[in-house]
């Protein structure tokens, strides 16, 4: 009983632990699975589109002037001309940079090779020079135009994003590059912003793999393979013209990589977030969440415990005691019997049984009601127990029968204390509306035999009873072994 009381408990606690915990943590990894999925398939996806569109728009108008510039008669009568006052092509230069704003404006002719600038021919295009290479990729392009981020002829130490336009005469001759150039200030400052509003870092790698451009400074020397954790995926980032990849930091946290090719600039839009960090919101609501779990647990078990342990108390009252006397139940007799049994054995004490039963009880009943009778009932049982001791058994056998049992008595104990009881019943005066009820009460003893069962011996009490009543009624008959 106490084993499986033990058992639910334990069984209820798992039951209840498990299913309050797979609740916690299932939702847990959902939400943290579709803010990762968001993240790789929506979020820096997004980031380098913007970022994207935003380079494609400011791209647009250095275009159309570079475009405009490659077309213009004065440019082809000039260089026709044999360039001869150099003046005229940079005032032409100054007065392009001036009217669109850009940073610079710049002409290089084929046939002298000569770089114009608005202040003025600046040098002479060089073969073989590392600097000067992206004119000979202008001329050799199929393309109308060449895009490419260098430092500035004029000015060394900025980087700007230069259109290089080819110029060709009607003939389709090849006479020259012209163009205009405009600061990557504004793509530094998209960057920035995206950087600090999401705090993702956001940078650009040209084919080789060297950083080319990340926020507010340009170090050249940076290769991608060396920035953290990405020396396993450069080269995947590098072969496709868009990757999405997820990878365990060393530090143990998640990073979440998305680039692209930017066609125009030949580079690499890397947007990169380490941890999401709305991952540690989910994280904490987990942890609320299982405490809470625990919380309620503990509370719906605790409850749990009290009701069944109230319950059960209740139960064991209910199936061990009569209702009407409060004396012990005919069911757990036999238990205590053999209790009593293997007590009397161990320490050869002698056992008696009495079978008590009230007088012509049934008149009691018709004369003065049901309800007398039980007042009656209770009452006699009542008396009974206040004679006997406390671990002498009182059992109601029968309607209103009651069997004693008497541990370390013999039939003579036994006998006198049966007596005082048919005694004390006999002078008893129960009160009914206005009335008063009195009764006898008749009993029959039998004294434990070795051997014996409860059946045997209170089949002999029953006798002796049975005696008792034919010998007219409020007297006591013993064993018959104890009679000769
Ligand atoms: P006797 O002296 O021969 O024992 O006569 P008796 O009237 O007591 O005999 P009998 O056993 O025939 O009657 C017992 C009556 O007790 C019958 C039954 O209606 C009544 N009785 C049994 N249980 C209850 C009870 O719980 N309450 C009440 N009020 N009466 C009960
Ligand atoms: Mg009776
Ligand atoms: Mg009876």
């Amino acid at each position: 009983m106490v084993v499986n009381k033990r058992l639910y408990t334990v069984l209820l606690s798992v039951i209840v632990l498990a299913g309050f915990l797979a609740t916690s943590l299932i939702g847990y990894f959902f939400a943290k699975d579709s803010l990762t999925d968001r993240l790789q398939h929506e979020m820096l996806p997004l980031t380098s589109d913007n970022i994207y569109s935003e380079i494609q728009r400011d791209l647009l108008q250095p275009l159309l002037i570079s475009s405009l510039m490659a077309n213009d008669v004065f440019v082809y009568d000039w260089v026709n001309g044999g360039e001869q006052d150099a003046s005229k092509m940079t005032s032409y230069l100054a007065q392009i940079q001036k009217k669109y704003n850009t940073i610079t404006a710049f002409f290089v002719s084929e046939s002298s090779r000569l770089y114009y600038h608005p202040s003025g021919v600046l040098k002479k295009i060089k073969t073989n020079t590392k600097e000067d290479a992206w004119y000979f990729q202008a001329k050799s392009s199929q393309q109308p135009y060449v895009i490419n981020i260098d430092r500035d002829t004029a000015d060394k130490q900025r980087l700007s994003i230069f259109v290089n336009y080819r110029i060709e005469d009607k003939a389709g001759n090849f006479i020259g590059v012209i163009g205009v150039g405009l600061s990557l200030q504004t793509v530094v400052e998209l960057i920035e912003n995206y950087q600090k509003r999401y705090g993702r870092e956001i940078y650009f790698v040209n084919r080789q793999g060297d950083v080319m451009l990340q926020s507010s400074q340009y170090n050249p020397e940076l290769h991608i393979q060396n920035k953290a954790s990405l020396d396993r995926a450069f080269l995947q980032i590098l072969t496709s013209p868009s990757a999405s990849l997820s990878l365990k930091a060393s530090n143990g946290s998640m990073l979440y990589i998305n680039s692209r090719l930017v066609p125009e600039f030949d580079w690499y839009l890397i947007v990169e977030q380490v941890n999401d960090p709305s991952s540690e919101r989910i994280e904490t609501a987990l942890l609320i969440n299982m405490s809470v779990t625990l919380i309620i647990s503990v509370v719906v078990l605790l409850l749990a415990h009290v009701a069944l342990r109230g319950y059960h108390g209740k139960l064991e009252t209910m199936a061990t005691q009569d209702k009407l006397t409060g004396t012990t139940s005919r069911q757990v007799f036999e238990f205590y019997f053999k209790q009593a049994v293997a007590r009397s054995k161990r320490r050869d004490d002698p056992l008696s049984l009495v079978l008590v039963d009230i007088d012509l009880f049934k008149k009691i009943n018709d004369n003065y009601g049901h309800q007398a009778g039980d007042r009656v009932l209770a009452r006699v049982a009542h008396l009974i127990k206040s004679h006997v001791r406390e671990e002498d058994i009182v059992c109601r056998w029968g309607g209103e029968e009651f069997l004693l049992m008497l541990s370390g008595c013999d039939m003579a104990d036994a006998y006198d204390i049966t007596e005082v009881i048919r005694s004390a019943v006999a002078d008893l005066r129960i009160p009914f509306n206005k009335e008063v009820v009195n009764i006898t009460l008749s009993a029959g003893i039998a004294q434990m035999q070795t051997g014996e069962s409860l059946g045997q011996v209170i089949e002999r009490a029953d006798l002796h009873l049975y005696q008792a009543k034919n010998a007219g009624r409020n007297c006591i008959k013993p064993d018959k072994a104890e009679n000769e």
